[in-house]
């Protein structure tokens, strides 16, 4: 079905204005002129989120991974040992002519020497720039002595799964490997940040640490499920392309079976949530890229209309440079009891941004075409990313028919939940505001239901209308819906 929309592209901008005007997300405090970095998820784009967010965490819970939830704020000695508050840095320019700041982009041209995006000026080197987002923990001068009271937002979720290492260890019954995941917001407080949801100072975060014994890391128990899947590849050395995780990992152009694993998975789930893989990259970073704590890392890539490449999901081999740094700084034991001797276990940490996830589903999603005189926009969603999974409506505004859909929309609503009631403006109109939110399926009431009581349901794929019975209409639309899933596959 979805060839019915091939040639239409999707557009950007478009989407974000679309975005916006329907209730799924904008820049926050607009009525104080907005502030760069922070987004508010309105009605749709909050359910959008959610069912996202438990999409991953059914996906990784079939993994085996237990969710953990620990404090945004964390005293500086976490970060002081992570290194973030030494290396959590980014190179800055700032124009000579309109005194805005940048960080560094080479892949922009936005580097010392280069040109203003803004006004054309020249950009000179403004030193590093740190990350992190200082608060206070206490009261200022009260019992607050020394480096004490100084905390910081975390710009990761994973230093809350590091730092409560013993205590998952023990509830994983002192064996590994094991897997932890969290999601939760992050908070960078990145330079002058342009770009909608791609770059935000306060961002979701859903991240998993496994912990793996480094001498098991070429032997994933999983590999031969994921091992014939094919990805492109863009290695920080030698030949890529599109290559099967198999291979990939036999040549050694991914480093081990578990990062082979893992990537493999992250595209799983990427295409699983509406993202097509022929979008999809995974790119090694290179050797000047490397985050501090990283001694491998692949991004997986997003080919946006409107960004170019963009990574959404980053995956790193970590090895035991957090759990070796929370041991020396905090003088307890953070390593494992084997047969043969004590090890500190390594870890591979897919880590996805989630609200960047969403721009790529919004951006893919999107499609129009002319019908008529009208432009029909489409969000293509998953059914179950929709934030309304069915509308009811009355053919007309008529109080016979009113009523009955009223009674249809309660029946529906108390097994589906997300469902919607419209008897405002043409029923042409109607439609078209569905179709842009992505709803997947509608029921219209007209007079033959008051004979025969059946109901029209519309397929938002094909726009196809056919009649069901008010009696088994929820399972009816259970299976349009199942439909539309499958046509997208
Ligand atoms: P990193 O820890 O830098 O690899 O980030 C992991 C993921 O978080 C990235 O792949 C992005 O999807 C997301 N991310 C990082 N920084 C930002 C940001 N400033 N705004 C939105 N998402 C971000």
């Amino acid at each position: 079905m979805k060839e019915t929309y091939a040639g239409v592209r999707a557009r950007g901008g478009e989407v974000e204005e679309l975005a916006r005007r329907r209730g799924f997300l904008w820049q926050a405090y607009e009525i104080y002129g907005g502030e760069a970095g922070f987004y508010d998820y309105g009605p749709l784009g909050a359910r959008l989120k959610r069912q996202l967010e438990n999409e991953w965490r059914l996906f990784y819970s079939l993994e085996g991974f237990y969710e953990i939830e620990s404090p945004n704020i964390a005293p500086g000695e976490v970060f002081r040992a992570s290194g973030h508050l030494n290396c959590f840095t980014d190179l800055s320019v700032v124009c000579k002519g309109c005194n805005s700041f940048f960080r560094v982009d080479a892949a922009n041209g936005i580097v010392a020497g280069g040109k203003c995006p803004e006004c054309g000026g020249e950009l000179v080197a403004a030193g590093e720039f740190n990350l992190m987002f200082q608060t206070r923990i206490g009261v200022p001068g009260g019992d607050v002595e020394g480096e004490k009271g100084e905390g910081y937002l975390r710009p990761e979720t994973a230093q809350g799964m590091f730092v409560n290492f013993q205590r998952l260890l023990r509830f994983n019954r002192d064996k590994l490997p094991f897997g932890v995941i969290q999601v939760g917001k992050a908070y960078r407080n990145e330079i002058s940040p342009r770009q909608s949801l791609i770059r935000l100072r306060e961002f979701t975060m859903a991240e998993a640490e496994v912990f793996v014994d480094p001498r098991d890391k070429d032997s994933h128990p999983g590999f031969d499920t994921v091992k014939a899947s094919v990805v492109l590849i863009d290695p920080a050395e030698g030949e890529g392309g599109a290559l099967s995780i198999e291979d990939a990992v036999r040549s050694g152009v991914i480093a081990n079976e578990y990062l082979g694993y893992h990537i493999a998975k992250v595209k799983e789930f990427l295409e699983k949530v509406g993202i097509p893989g022929e979008r999809l990259r995974f790119r090694q970073h290179r050797k000047d890229e490397m985050a501090h704590y990283a001694r491998d890392c692949w991004d997986a890539e997003f080919l946006s209309e409107r960004y170019g490449w963009m990574e959404i999901v980053g995956i790193a081999d970590r090895g035991d440079y957090d759990l070796s740094a929370h041991a020396a700084s905090s003088k307890e034991e953070l390593s494992v009891h084997t047969p043969d001797g004590k090890i500190i276990p390594h870890v591979i940490e897919p880590s996805y941004g989630i609200d960047r996830i969403i721009y790529a589903i919004l951006e893919s999603s999107y499609g129009e075409e002319q019908v008529g005189k009208d432009k029909r926009r489409v969000l293509h969603l998953r059914p179950a990313l929709a934030p309304v999974k069915v509308a009811v409506f009355p053919l007309l505004n008529r109080e016979e028919l009113k009523r009955e859909a009223r009674e249809v929309f309660h029946v529906v609503r108390r097994e589906l939940i997300y469902v919607e009631y419209d008897d405002s403006g043409s029923i042409g109109r109607r439609y078209r505001r569905q179709d842009e939110i992505g709803t997947p399926c509608c029921v219209t009431i007209d007079y033959q239901t008051l004979d025969d009581r059946t109901v029209t349901i519309r397929n938002r794929e094909t726009m196809e209308q056919r009649r069901a019975a008010i009696d088994g209409l929820v399972r009816e639309l259970k299976k349009e819906m199942e439909r539309i899933r499958d046509s997208h596959v």
